[in-house]
């Protein structure tokens, strides 16, 4: 359908010449610890359900982890954190993340990342994130009508996801909400409503530091089974 065609044409773009170059870079040189394996190197299409109840909505992809694997969230230490905490809950049918062959599957979930190239530091500059925005309004679009819940990771995910939802003419309340771990604000879209919750990023930053606890991102996730009704 529409969400594959897109898939196929975001994952050719070529339009931000800084993460364009990143991206490549990162491909050919690859981390020692990933020598022998093949570096996707290119945009990362949304992943999961086609027709999700729950949104997993990032930044970006990180420079040796999806844009490695090619699937958002998977192959670094954050992505192995979130993946066992979606196996707890109920919401993976495995506990880890390898490669694109290795059989996970997401149950009535998607993943979607705001910017769909690697940036160096992980942090786009706000020009690429408004060059993307087009790709991330349109797989929005396509997703929102069976979407009961958007768990955000990080404060930038959390701000790109309502800047994305303002401009798709849903109703973002004003003033705009605030991030903070497990805050959770009732959106209205055309489709009916739906909850944003928000969650610190599984970064190691936050995970090596306690800030972000694995019951903490549970009770997140657990939070959006429920409002999804799965
Ligand atoms: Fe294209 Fe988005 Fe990648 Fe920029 S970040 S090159 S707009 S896919």
């Amino acid at each position: 359908g529409e969400l594959h065609e897109l898939d196929a044409r975001v994952s050719v773009c070529r339009a931000c010449p800084r993460l364009v170059e990143w991206r490549e870079d990162v491909a050919v040189s690859k981390r020692k610890s990933f020598a022998d394996q093949p570096y996707w190197g290119r945009p990362i299409p949304g992943w999961g359900a086609d027709e999700p109840r729950i949104l997993i909505a990032g930044l970006a992809p990180a420079a040796n982890g999806g844009n490695r694997t090619g699937r958002v969230f998977t192959g670094d230490r954050s992505g192995d954190w979130l993946f066992a905490s979606l196996y707890r809950v109920g919401l993976a049918n495995q506990p880890t993340s390898e490669h694109a062959g290795d059989g996970l599957r997401l149950i009535g979930t998607r993943m979607i990342a705001a910017v769909r190239c690697a940036p160096p530091a992980n942090k786009p500059t706000p020009a690429e994130r408004d060059t993307c925005a087009p790709w991330y309004n349109r797989e929005l679009e396509l997703v929102l009508p069976t979407t009961k819940a958007i768990v955000c990771l990080g404060k930038f995910g959390f701000d790109a996801l309502l800047t994305a939802l303002a401009a798709l003419g849903t109703t973002v309340p004003k003033p705009r909400p605030k991030f903070g771990h497990a805050a959770e604000y009732l959106i209205k879209t055309p489709h009916g409503d739906l909850t944003v919750l928000a969650s610190f990023h599984p970064s190691q930053q936050n995970t090596f530091t306690g800030k972000l606890t694995e019951p903490m991102l549970d009770q997140v996730l657990t939070r959006a089974k429920t409002l999804a009704g799965l």
